[in-house]
C-alpha cells in the first residue's frame, strides 16, 4: 500500500527526521496486560531537543519562507518548548526568531536554565515579561501585546515578520499532525496493528486538534484521548475541533471532524500548568525504571500517569493495542526545581 499523504501538496520545509520511531513498551506492557507502544515524537529535531512543534514547524516555516518573511516571531513561557523549537526552526530556515516569553516561574537570569538557555545560544531575541503586582494585564497578556508593537516596528523599518500563534496551532501548524497522525497509521499498518487507543498530551490543542483530523481523514476508528495540561474553558473540545476543521480545510480534504471524535481527559494536570503533580512525578519515575525512557514533568509526565491510571485500573478492554504519543519537552527535567519537583527524592 503506497504511505499515506495529505490531499494538496502545502509549503513544507524540512526540518526533522521522519518517520519518527514507533516501539513497544514490553515491561509496561507486562505490567498492565495491554499491548502498549511509544511514538517518539521526542526525536522529531536536529538536536536532542526537538518535539512535537517541531512537525508544526515544518508547515510553518515552509509557509513563512513562501510569503518571503525574514522574521519569525511567537510567544510562550519562559521555558516554553514551543518557543525554543520555533528558534530553532528560524535558524534552520535563516529567519530572524523573536519570542516573548511570559513568567510563571521566575528564572534566574544569571543562571539559566533548559529551554532558556538554549534560547540564548541560539542567539535570538529572547523578551521575558513578568508578572506585575498591581497590574490588571496578566503578564501572558502584556507578552501577546508587546509582541505585537514590536512586529509592527518591525514591519515599520520594511521587515516581514511571520506570527506562529502559541504552540504553532493554526491550520498551517495543524496539518504537521495530520501528517503524522497518517504516518503513525503507516507504521501500525507495516506492524500489522490496530491501534485501539492512542493518548496523548495537549496543551493549545493544534497536535490532538491535527490527530483527529488525521483520523477523520483516514477513515480510523481508534479512540483518541488527550490529557489536558492545565484547566481549560467549557468549549475546548469545540476549539480543538475547529482546529482540527481548519487544517482538514486548509490540507484540501473534504471530510470533517466532530466533538465525537475524541476525548478530553482533564483530570491529571494537578494543580495547574507547571506546577508539578505526584501522580506524574510517578509516571516518570515508572517510565524512566521500566524502560530507560524519559517524560517530562510538565506535559508528557502528566499525560502518562493519565494513560497508565486507564490501564492500571484495567478501564480499557482486555486485549487493548495502545499507543502514547511522546511529544517531547524533557529538557524541562533540568529546567527550575519548582518546575521539576521531586523527581529523584529517593535518590537524596
Ligand atoms: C506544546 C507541547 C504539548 C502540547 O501540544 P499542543 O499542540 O500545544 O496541544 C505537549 N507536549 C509537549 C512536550 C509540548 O511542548
Amino acid at each position: 500500500m503506497a504511505p499515506r499523504t495529505l490531499p494538496n501538496e502545502l509549503p513544507r520545509r524540512s526540518i526533522g527526521f521522519f518517520p519518527t520511531p514507533l516501539h513497544r513498551l514490553d515491561n509496561i506492557s507486562a505490567q498492565t496486560g495491554y499491548d502498549v507502544y511509544i511514538k517518539r515524537d521526542d526525536f522529531t529535531g536536529r538536536n536532542l531537543y526537538g518535539g512535537n512543534k517541531i512537525r508544526k514547524l515544518e508547515y510553518l516555516m515552509g509557509y513563512a519562507l513562501e510569503q518571503g518573511c525574514d522574521y519569525v516571531i511567537t510567544y510562550g513561557a519562559t521555558q516554553s518548548n514551543h518557543a525554543m523549537q520555533t528558534i530553532t526552526a528560524a535558524r534552520i530556515c535563516g529567519l530572524n526568531p523573536v519570542v516573548y516569553l511570559h513568567s510563571v516561574v521566575d528564572p534566574d537570569p544569571d543562571d539559566l536554565r533548559a529551554n532558556l538557555l538554549l534560547d540564548s545560544i541560539y542567539g535570538a531575541e529572547v523578551h521575558i515579561v513578568y508578572e506585575e503586582e498591581g497590574n490588571p494585564l496578566s503578564a501572558k497578556e502584556r507578552a501577546a501585546l508587546a509582541g505585537e508593537a514590536r512586529m509592527k516596528e518591525l514591519e515599520a523599518q520594511g521587515h516581514k515578520v511571520y506570527n506562529v500563534p502559541v504552540g504553532g496551532s493554526n491550520e498551517v501548524g495543524v496539518c504537521g499532525y495530520i501528517n503524522g497522525y497518517l504516518e503513525l497509521m503507516d507504521q501500525l499498518d507495516a506492524m500489522g496493528k490496530h491501534m485501539d487507543y492512542l493518548f496523548t498530551t495537549t496543551g493549545s490543542g493544534g497536535t490532538l486538534g491535527g490527530l483527529v483530523a488525521g483520523k477523520v481523514l483516514s477513515e480510523s476508528d481508534t479512540k483518541i484521548i488527550g490529557v489536558c495540561v492545565s484547566p481549560k474553558a467549557d468549549g475546548y473540545s469545540r476549539a480543538v475541533t475547529d482546529l482540527a476543521n481548519r487544517g482538514l480545510e486548509h490540507c484540501g480534504a473534504d471530510c470533517r471532524a466532530t466533538t465525537e471524535d475524541f476525548e478530553v481527559d482533564g483530570n491529571f494536570y494537578g494543580e495547574g500548568y507547571e506546577i508539578p503533580a505526584p501522580a506524574a512525578t510517578a509516571a516518570i519515575r515508572r517510565l524512566a525504571a521500566s524502560e530507560g525512557i524519559l517524560l517530562d514533568p510538565v506535559y508528557t509526565g502528566k499525560a502518562f500517569s493519565g494513560m497508565l491510571a486507564y490501564l492500571d485500573q484495567q478501564k480499557l478492554p482486555k486485549g487493548s493495542t495502545v499507543v502514547f504519543l511522546h511529544t517531547g519537552g524533557t529538557t524541562a527535567l533540568f529546567a527550575e526545581h519548582a518546575i521539576v519537583g521531586p523527581v529523584n527524592e529517593d535518590a537524596k
